[in-house]
């Protein structure tokens, strides 16, 4: 499958360019397999999470869990159960996706839902508060959206104030020969832009709040291993009311 060109995309960079901190996301992590989902929903009030699929969960254009990412997709199932876990793609389950065949393989082979939508990310909002609507998501600030494209993944989670967490490529080198190359050359320019610029430091500044996490000070939801096992010496949060 071929992507179409994204002009939703494109209408949105316009918005970027003014206002770059929607690109910036409230979490930043190496794979999602790092995310204390635990922590998002008992703390910050995230009821739902959609997931990016290509080299997000999968390699690019593939159907199966990437190794690395089968843990944090494990976690996020056994807090969030079946039914407020979806992927959102911009390739499976779009009109690029003939008959909705890569998106019936993926439901099939990983046993996730994939969000049926016309429009691409940062399109498709409408779709997705329509899927969670009987499984308790009221606002989009109670949905994390978890991808590895700032511009699509995550603009599209702060545009509409959900909690954001970008990942880095799963593959690299070889193993991503199957990715877009115009989207792989996007994404490296945006993540050095990001992560590696005096204009991506300030941006990471002003990024937009988020309604109820207060940040990884006060909220960690990255695992650092040996603050993992052996606590990270704060005091524990009260859970939310649910
Ligand atoms: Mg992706």
């Amino acid at each position: 499958m071929v992507q179409s060109i994204n002009t939703k995309a494109l209408l949105t960079l316009a918005s970027v360019v003014r206002r770059p901190f929607l690109a910036a996301p409230h979490v930043h992590v190496q794979t999602i397999s790092e995310v204390n989902f635990q922590s998002m929903r008992d703390y910050c009030g995230i009821k739902a999470v959609i997931f990016d699929k290509d080299n997000t969960l999968t390699a690019p254009y593939a159907t199966e869990i990437h190794d690395d990412a089968a843990l944090g997709l494990k976690n996020a199932l056994d807090v969030f159960g079946h039914d407020n876990i979806a992927i959102l793609s911009n390739s499976a389950g779009t009109k690029d996706d003939k008959d909705y065949e890569d998106a019936i393989k993926i439901e099939r082979d990983m046993g996730i839902n994939v969000i049926r939508h016309d429009e691409k990310k940062p399109g498709g909002l409408e779709e997705v508060l329509q899927h969670f609507a009987n499984h308790g998501v009221e606002s989009p600030s109670q949905i994390c959206m978890v991808g590895d494209r700032l511009l699509t993944d995550i603009v599209f989670g702060n545009l509409f104030g959900m909690l954001t967490v970008h990942c880095m490529p799963l593959c690299s080198g070889s193993d991503n020969k199957a990715d877009n190359k115009v989207a792989s050359m996007i994404r490296t320019m945006e993540n050095n832009l990001l992560y590696h610029s005096k204009l991506g430091t300030l941006v990471m500044k002003k990024r937009i709040p988020h309604a109820v996490w207060q940040g990884e000070e006060t909220c960690s939801l990255v695992y650092h291993h040996d603050a993992n096992e052996e606590g990270n010496g704060k005091e524990p949060l009260e859970p939310l009311k649910q």
